[in-house]
């Protein structure tokens, strides 16, 4: 039979969490600071704890989705963790992670930490694609594995309890720059009446697609540590290519500044006297430590 949990916090996200497991019969027990958001749950079939230690108290597994690492500490201030299992799917830094589990360990209880890779409406929905990544206490989430996979599909990503956190604001800092160069093509294209921007949104996903592989030789070089391993287009080259970009952006009127500072990363790397490579050695020359 499904297994019981707790869990704290009941925002967009948390809320569609308690959704998942209730349909999948899990006895759910919720607790939330604004414990109106809680009301709807209750006809679905879920406890109302009236405190954030009444709802640790309710079972072993207790999961955890507040807005951020502060809410985390202040909302189980006052919870015996004791022999309890917390799973913190809560935002935050690495270290953020690392010093909650160390925390959680001095407490008495296992831990293991999440980062989501999906919004609301892909939670319970697995043909959505969404997945969550955990870190942490192996044990912990191997008991639970079933229990955690009900409202998204489960990657474990070793028993360091900051690589969660890492692995997700790395996918997300990649989506960052990606979104930047969504933006600044869309401004260029904005003056021409004549391309719809409906009609450009396939060329620029189909482009963007095509250009994925590079993640993967990148990845071969990084490795090989010979960084004009297999490279068809060299930074030289591109960075050339660069002035005809910033030209343009001229021409239609729009700002460089979300692609600036790449291209002067390139520039930088080229000067320096590496203009065969591939991108790779962008990664060291990042490195500040
Ligand atoms: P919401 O803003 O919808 O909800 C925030 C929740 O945190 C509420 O339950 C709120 O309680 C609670 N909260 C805030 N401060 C405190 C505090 N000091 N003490 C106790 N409770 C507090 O956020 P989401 O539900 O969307 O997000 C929750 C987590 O999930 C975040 O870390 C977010 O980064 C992550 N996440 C969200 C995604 C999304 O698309 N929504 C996607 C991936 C991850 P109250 O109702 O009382 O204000």
């Amino acid at each position: 039979s499904a297994s019981p949990l707790a869990l704290l916090g009941l925002g967009d996200m948390g809320t569609a969490l308690a959704r998942a497991w209730l349909t999948a019969g899990h006895p759910l027990t919720v607790w939330n600071r604004t414990a109106a958001k809680a009301e709807p749950l209750v006809a679905e079939g879920a406890r109302v704890a009236a405190s954030a230690a009444e709802a640790v108290a309710a079972a072993d597994l207790v999961v955890v989705c507040l807005l951020d690492d502060a809410s985390v500490g202040e909302a189980l201030a006052a919870a015996e963790l004791t022999g309890k299992d917390v799973v913190n799917l809560t935002t935050g830094t690495p270290a953020q992670a690392r010093e909650r589990a160390s925390w959680a360990g001095q407490r008495g209880a296992r831990f293991l930490d999440g980062g989501i890779m999906a919004v609301p409406p892909m939670i319970g929905t697995p043909q959505a694609g969404g997945y969550i990544f955990y870190s942490g206490d192996h044990a912990l989430f191997e008991q639970h594995r079933d229990t955690l996979a009900v409202p998204a599909a489960t990657r474990y990503v070793g028993s360091d309890p900051g690589h969660a956190a890492l692995h997700d604001v790395a996918l997300l800092s990649a989506m960052t720059g990606m979104f930047a160069g969504i933006t600044h093509a869309f401004a260029l294209m904005r003056p021409e009446q004549e391309v719809k921007p409906t009609a450009f949104a396939p060329l620029l996903a189909e482009w963007l697609r095509a250009m994925l592989g590079m993640a993967e030789s990148m990845a071969q070089q990084l490795e090989s540590g010979d960084y004009a391993e297999g490279v068809t287009s060299n930074l030289a080259m591109m960075a050339a290519g660069n002035a005809t970009l910033e030209a343009t952006a001229e021409e239609q009127g729009v700002s460089g500044k979300l692609l600036d500072p790449f291209m002067a990363s390139m520039r930088e790397r080229v000067a320096t006297g590496y203009g065969d490579e591939g991108l790779a050695g962008l990664v060291d020359m990042l490195r500040q430590r």
